[in-house]
Order: C-alpha cells, then sequence, then structure tokens
C-alpha cells in the first residue's frame, strides 16, 4: 500500500499548480497566483514551503480528515488540527479550508450542543374582536393608466380578509 508521503509526492507531479510554481521558481520570480515563493524549494522534484511539504488540492480533504477524524476519543478542534497539520504541511488558505471541513463534520454536528442563538419562544397572534381593528396596506403598481391613475391602495381587515380599492 502506497503511504500519504509517496502519495502526496505522486499528487504534486500530477497538479498543475505545482508544476507552475515548479517552472516559475526556476525563473527565480516570487510569486505565482496568491502564493509567496519565498521560503520555497524543491528537493528531488519535490516542492516544499518553509521546509513543509506543499500540498495540493487533491491531497487537502485526506489529510485534514487524517487528522481530524482519526482520534480516538473526540474529535480535535481547530486549533489543534491546524496545528498537527502544520507541523508537516502547507497549502494556500490552510485555516479557512480546516476551518470549512471542522463546521461541516457530521459527527460533531449531531453531538456536540449547538452555538446557534436561541430562539425565542413563538407568541400567538393578537385575537381580533371586531372587524377593521388590524389592517394591512398594499399599494399595486405600475398599472396602466386609468382615470389619471396607475396605482391601486388595497385596504384589507385581518379579521374576516374584506378588502378595499382604493384608486389613488
Ligand atoms: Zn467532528
Amino acid at each position: 500500500m502506497i503511504s500519504i508521503q509517496n502519495q502526496i509526492i505522486v499528487e504534486n507531479w500530477m497538479n498543475q499548480l505545482c508544476f507552475d510554481i515548479w517552472i516559475i521558481m526556476k525563473q527565480n520570480r516570487k510569486t505565482c497566483q496568491d502564493i509567496n515563493l519565498d521560503n520555497c524549494k524543491i528537493l528531488d522534484e519535490v516542492l516544499w514551503k518553509d521546509d513543509r511539504l506543499w500540498i495540493s488540492q487533491s491531497m487537502i480533504t485526506l489529510l485534514i480528515r487524517e487528522a481530524y477524524d482519526l482520534s480516538i476519543s473526540d474529535h480535535f478542534d481547530m486549533n489543534w488540527t491546524l496545528n498537527l497539520l502544520r507541523w508537516l504541511y502547507c497549502w494556500s488558505n490552510m485555516r479557512m479550508m480546516i476551518k470549512r471541513y471542522i463546521w461541516n463534520c457530521y459527527v460533531c454536528r449531531r453531538s456536540k450542543a449547538s452555538r446557534d442563538q436561541i430562539n425565542e419562544l413563538l407568541k400567538s397572534l393578537l385575537i381580533l374582536e371586531q372587524q377593521w381593528q388590524n389592517i394591512s396596506l398594499d399599494f399595486i403598481i405600475n398599472l396602466s393608466e386609468s382615470d389619471e391613475s396607475n396605482v391601486i391602495l388595497t385596504v384589507i381587515d385581518w379579521l374576516f380578509k374584506k378588502r378595499h380599492y382604493i384608486l389613488c
């Protein structure tokens, strides 16, 4: 079975961005897309940045899963997972991609308490006692002109849903 390390190297060989970075570094340029190429080096045709192995897009999810999902007791938090992966690997937007992965973790979403704001209890609607006590108003606009008007004001009674239409 192929190790993750070897799988990363093979993926990097086949990845267009890694190839572009490799070419740009050969030309002694300092950036490729949004990636700063300072502290990048190529050893044995493998790309390294800050002494960490560069990871191509196709391997990112697998590595996050390896670091995050395979803990024995509980899933790790964002910073622990980030620090674990940063120890060996490097890719663009690491923090954001790990955060998104953890946010979408099915196990955590089911088992951990929600941090969403708690909604208030629903309040019942006001009980109406007579018609035209509560009304809603709305305008119907952009009608064709008739009697020098092209707008209709609608007045609706909430209790019996009676309506009045007023040309204006
Ligand atoms: Zn989780």
